[in-house]
Formats: C-alpha cells, structure tokens, sequence
C-alpha cells in the first residue's frame, strides 16, 4: 500500500467539496461521497452510517457493499463494530473484522467477504452523528496517516450535515427545524413560553475545507497568540488569589501547549481550514470528556472545551458579542452558568434551561429567587436549539418543548391560562388569614434570598420572611464581600419588609455553596462535611463580620436570627454567645442595637430533635429544614436525582418524627416551623399544618395554592385521617388525597 501524502489528503477533501457543491438531493450526495472516498483511500467500500434516533444508526449510503442494505441495516448505540465506534467517539482500526470483539454479522449487506476495517466517528462538538468506513478485502491494518486522513473527511462530513448538505426526507431530516422534546429535571416550578437565547451561541463554520494551507496556518498561530495574550491579560489580573491562580496557571499551559497548536496544524495540512481543525480538536476532548470518570480530567478537558470556543470566537468573530439581539420573551439555554452571570440577566428571562446543574446549585438558588422556570439535565439542547427558536419551558415537569407543533402550544397555553387564573383567585384570599374550617389559623411566612424577592411579600400575603438565606451575596461575587457592602444590602431589606419581621440565618456555606474565593474542601461528603455552623466557629471572623453587618443594619429595630445546621445544643449556645459577644461590642462602640432579639436554630440533622430538654427550653424557636432533615432521615442525597424523589415526605417513619419535634416543642414551649421546600407543597403543607406545625414558610408563589387548601379544610379531621393511616400503610398520602378528594364531593 503506497503512503498517503497529505496533498492526497487535501485533494480528497477538494473533490468532496466539489462534489458537494454540485446540485441534488442529501442521497446523491452522499453516494458520491461514499464513491470518491473508497477511491481515494483505495478500499473496495465506504459506508456512511447516520443516527437515526439517538440510539439508532442506518446504513445511509454505500459503495461496495449492498445496495439493497442501504435505509435497511440499522444497529443500536454500542452494536457490533460500527456501533462501537459510534459509543467511543474515537476510530477503531482492525485488519481482521469478523474476528474483532463485538463484530456483528449482518447478512444482507455482504460485508463477511471484507477484513480490513476502520470505522470513524462522524461528530460535532460532543454531538453523535453518524459513522464513516472503510473495508477492504486485503488483512491490513489501516496506516496512522490514513486514519487522521479519515477523520478530517469525517469532520468535514459533519460540518456539512451542520450546514444541512444532506438534508432529505432519507438520508437525515433537516436539522434545527423539527420539534424536539427534552425531558430533564425540575430546577424551578413554573411555565413560560418564549424565545431560545443561547448563553454560547454556536459558531458555525461556513467553509470547512481551505485552499491554501499556509494561509490557515498563518491564521491560526495569530489566533492562538491572541489567545495567549488574553490569558495572560487574565491572569496579571491584581485580585486574583492563590487558588485562582493556580487554576489559570493550568489554563495557560494548555493554551501555551505545543501539540494542541502542532495537531490543528497538521490538520489544516491535510485541508481543514483553521476554524474546522480548532472544532476537531474540541470534538475530541468532548468525547473525551464523557469518558473519563476523574473529574479533575474532567474539569482540565473543560479547560480544553473553554479555550477552543474561545480559538473560535477569535477566528471567526462570532459568538457572545455577536450583535444579535435577545428576543423580547428570551429563554436562556446553556450547558451551565454561574449565579453571577444569571443575576445579569437577572428577571427579564421567562425561563431557563441548562444541560447540566443540580437542584442544589447556585444557578437553580437564583432561578428560585427571581422565581424563573428552570429545567436541568436537558441532554443535549445547547446543539439542538439555534438563537430565536420557539420554545416551551415546563418547570413543573422538567419537560422543554424546542420549535413545538401547533398543538403542543395550544395545550401549553390552556394550562398557562389556567395557572393565571388561579393566581387571580390568590389574589383574592391575599389579605385573609390561612383560617382552617376548625378555626385554627396556620402562620404562612416567605423564604427569601435577594432584596429582589421582597416585593413579593405584598403580592404573595405572607406574613413575614421566615428564612432569608444570606449565602447568595456571598456566592455571586469573586471576593469577600465587606461589611458596609452587607449592612447596605441587610438594611435594604428590612426596609422593604416594613416591619413585618425578617429572620436572617446566618450564612449556610461549604456542602453544594462553594465560594469562589474560598479554598476548596476536598471531602468525600461535602454535605455531611464542613459546613454552615461547623465552618462558623471554627473561622469566626467571617460569622462575626456577618452578625455585626446585621446588628448595625437592624440599628434599634428588632432582630430575629436563626443557625443552619446545628446538631447538638453546645453549637447553638456558642453562636448565640459569639452573637451576643457582637451585641456588646456595638453597644460599646456607640451603634445602636436591636431593642429585641429573637434567636433560632434550624433543625436539620436528626440528632437535633433528641437533644436534652434544656436546648429546646433555651432557643427561641426552631425551624425545621426540611430540605436537609430528609437526606439525612432516608440518607437520600437531595441532590442526586436517582434518590431524591425515592422516599416520601408523608411516610409513616417521617411523620412519626416530626410528631415528635412537635411533641418537645410544646411541652417545653418553644415556637416551631417548617421552612424546607415541602412547605409549599400544599398536600405536605397541609399535613405539617395537622401535625401542630402552625408556621409554614415557602416560596412566595406557593402561598396561595397552601392558603386555598388550608381554608377548605378542617385541620383537627384531617389529623383523625392521618393518625388512623399511621397505624396501618408506610405512607399516609393515599388515604389523605382520598379524604381531599371527598372533601371536594361535599
Ligand atoms: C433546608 O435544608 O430545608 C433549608 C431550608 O435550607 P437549605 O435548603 O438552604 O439547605
Ligand atoms: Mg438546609
């Protein structure tokens, strides 16, 4: 077999350029593809697999085997050796085909008679779409250079398919114009219907294949040296600590990195233009990033990923600031964002959909805040959607509708004007009390964590805010924000409460709420780790910073602070000593100090609630969050979405303990509530309501639903209902939505 020179390459990827640009369906094209290629990598076939579904590959076109194959033979994801190039996203090169692990025999298509196999993945950036071979009678392996030959022709294949070459009721059908479905997870409840924004838009590359090599290379190296310099631009940044440091040290050396710029050359030798070599290598470390397990890898091809969107951006000046103009009713779509980046663009959203996340992560706290639909784990959407695409966002069922049919939208619309109309009815209960038809009224306070949520304190009816969570102004900003900047934003917020009362909790870090400026706790458990008051006392400055930033916001006025995460009594009494500690020592500097003071403690952590009396007699309250009580009653990690919604929170075994905490509550007089999320899940809520828990707090929009079913019922019946379904069933929720639902028929 001679050597391949690279000009063989070049001319190869011409005459398909060519080729493609002669007139005729995806089909004609294709087959001239497959018959060029076969020629010039002198093998007796080429096929061209495509995906049909995201599991499902056809023989799409042919020269050699078949024909009446072609459209027939279809494989799964992994399946004999097509298959597995397909799954591994990288060429598998054999001399010896039907002897090869994994090889599937597939009559119809005549292949038994070739040995020689190399199969490549046809990809765009991280995205599958089909796989190119080549076969051949004679045993051999495939050289090095035929194979890198191979996988820019591949490359340039998916650059067309991108720019719709292949398009065809057939071969592939158009892309980035069907209705596509995403089922992902619930980030943030809610609908909204809108327009795709892309946080990256996709760089699309016009002209895959160059004439002139040395021009591209010329092209590239002044990219990638302006690269550099905006590294560098980056790190000579004066703010910058250690830890930040050292993570753009490892970014600079892949940008300085000799074979990343030595591939993409190579590439451009063998006729990819600068921008498809720099798509080439990204590919790779897609792929190669869904492979490795070790997330430090994971995090270094991120890297990799990062700097070539960048190489993009620069060579083709498209991207972020591209000119495009956000549409009126945008819905922001990315594989993930920062919570400062999504504070930007901050309530003129209508919904929000990332490929990765986490309902604990900081993106989904601040969707929260700015009540925004939030959709996770939508596989795959940010190659799906294009800018300006129609789109559905169904919070409620983590469910994203991409360019919906006529009927899909109309339904969508019917069930948005319904959840309208009975925001109107909430409306209307706004100033009524959560009376229950026993006359017992149950307390409905808000959660809160922005000075933007409290306008909904009037909207909502709730009473108070019973949680402001104060890590958000820590997460969103690079350094440790100062204390005058936190007695601002504090005193902001009482203001806009106007009396009502505000119960501050102190800052809940470390488990999922990483600051950025704080050095990284390697644990194995970060949520049963160093967290929240663990981290309080043990580096007390940043606490006593905090408390003095809400002592002086407060002035005169009263104060009602509260501690995450405390597991036994002796934490709380040092808080609250620290806290008092901090009372002093601005009444002796002068300031004035809260003329009360309430001072709570959050039981999160089942140990709490089997603490000695003298701990509840000494707390002025207790809120119960149950959030973090759940995981660790079921040891279910909130987080993980393969046992979240495993356990339910209407369990016998879950009820019978908060039957108890309120047991000890009132016998030792201590007021309680519930501030987790199940709060404003009406049916819990209702049940908490039943148990003796008369303070609920929620999410704003969640009041309403909870206030209407807390009026209809009678909370001394339904306790009956529950107490009776306790003794037999693991769960009361059945016998209670039966008992609703009679209610309903009376
Ligand atoms: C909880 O754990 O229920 C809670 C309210 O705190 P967070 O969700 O902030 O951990
Ligand atoms: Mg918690």
């Amino acid at each position: 077999m001679p050597e391949r020179s690279d000009s063989d390459s070049r001319k190869l990827l011409r005459r398909l350029r060519d080729s493609l640009a002669l007139p005729g369906q995806g089909q004609d094209r294709l087959d001239r593809i497959t018959h060029l290629i076969a020629d010039s990598m002198r093998s007796e076939v080429c096929s061209i697999y495509m995906f049909r579904d995201a599991d499902t590959l056809e023989l799409c076109s042919t020269e050699g085997l078949k024909a009446e194959a072609v459209h027939q033979t279809r494989l799964k994801l992994g399946e004999g050796l097509v298959g597995q190039v397909a799954r591994m996203g990288k060429p598998l090169n054999t001399a010896d085909a039907p002897a090869a692990r994994g090889f599937r025999y597939m009559p119809e298509t005549g292949e038994e008679a070739y040995s020689a196999f190399l199969g490549v993945p046809i990809q765009r950036v991280g995205e599958r779409l089909g796989v190119l071979v080549v076969q051949s009678k004679a045993a051999r392996i495939y050289a090095e250079d035929e194979v890198d030959a191979l996988e820019v022709v591949a490359m340039v294949l998916a650059e067309m398919a991108e720019l719709g070459a292949f398009n065809g009721d057939e071969v592939a059908p158009a892309k980035h114009t069907h209705p596509v479905m995403f089922r992902g997870g619930t980030g943030q409840e809610g609908a909204a219907e809108g327009h795709i924004w892309l946080h990256e838009p996709r760089v699309v590359v016009t002209n895959p294949v160059a004439d002139d090599p040395l021009t591209e290379i010329e092209r590239i190296r002044e990219a990638v040296a302006k690269l550099r310099v905006s590294v560098d631009d980056l790190l000579s940044a004066a703010s910058l600590d250690k830890e930040q440091r050292q993570v753009l040290e490892a970014y600079r050396m892949f940008a300085n990195s000799r074979g990343w710029l030595r591939r993409m050359e190579e590439d451009i030798t063998r006729g990819l233009s600068a921008e498809a070599a720099v798509q080439k290598e990204q590919s790779a470390a897609r792929a190669r990033m869904e492979a490795v397990p070790d997330a430090y890898l994971r995090d270094r091809l991120h890297d990799l990923d990062d700097l070539a969107n960048r190489l993009l951006r620069i060579l083709t000046g498209q991207g972020r600031d591209t000119g495009a103009e956000m549409p009126p009713d945008p819905v922001l779509v990315a594989r993930n964002i920062g919570p400062a980046e999504l504070l930007d663009y901050g309530r003129k959203l209508k919904g929000i959909v990332l490929e990765e996340g986490s309902v604990g992560s900081h993106a989904a706290i601040v969707a929260r805040a700015l009540a925004i639909p939030l959709v996770i784990h939508a596989d795959r959407i940010t190659t799906e959607a294009l800018n300006g695409d129609p789109v559905l966002v169904d919070g409620d069922q983590g469910i994203v509708h991409l360019r919906p049919e006529e009927t899909v939208t109309r339904a969508f619309r019917d069930k948005m004007a319904m959840q309208a109309q009975a925001q109107e009815r909430y409306a209307s209960l706004r100033q009524l009390p959560a009376q229950s038809r026993c006359g017992t009224i149950t307390k409905l306070h808000m959660n809160a964590g922005l000075m933007a949520d409290l306008p909904s304190l009037e909207h909502s009816g709730a009473e108070s805010v019973g949680l402001f969570r104060t890590e958000l102004q820590f997460l969103v900003r690079n350094q440790m924000p100062r204390r005058e900047e936190l007695v601002r934003i504090y005193a902001r917020v009482l203001d806009a409460a106007k009396g009502r009362c505000v119960t501050f909790r102190t800052l809940d870090i470390g488990s999922d709420k990483v600051l950025p400026y704080m050095k990284p706790q390697d644990e194995p458990n970060p949520a049963m780790g160093w967290r929240a008051i663990r981290v309080a006392l043990d580096k007390r400055g940043v606490m006593q910073m905090q408390l003095q930033a809400l002592i002086r916001a407060h002035g005169a006025r009263p104060m009602t602070v509260m501690f995450p995460f405390i597991a036994e009594g002796s934490e709380f009494r040092e808080a609250r000593d620290i806290l008092m500690h901090q009372i002093a020592r601005e009444r002796n500097l002068g300031h004035p100090v809260p003329e009360s003071l309430r001072v709570g403690a959050m039981l999160e952590t089942p140990a709490l609630a089997f603490a000695p009396d003298r701990f509840f007699r000494e707390v002025d309250f207790i809120s119960i969050g149950g959030n973090d009580l759940k995981q660790f009653f079921f040891a279910a990690d909130r987080e993980n979405e393969r046992v979240r919604r495993r356990y339910d929170t209407l369990s016998v075994a879950f009820l019978d303990f908060l039957r108890r905490i309120v047991a000890r509550c009132e016998a030792t007089n201590t007021d309680l509530s519930f501030c987790g999320e199940d709060a404003g899940r009406p049916i819990e809520a209702m049940c908490f309501a039943a148990l003796g828990i008369r303070t609920l707090s929620m999410r704003p929009a969640s009041i309403g639903p909870v206030k209407t079913l807390l009026r209809r019922i009678d909370l001394s019946e339904l306790r009956e209902v529950i107490e009776a379904a306790m003794l037999n069933g693991d769960s009361v929720r059945e016998p209670v939505v039966e008992w609703l639902s009679a209610q309903a028929g009376d």
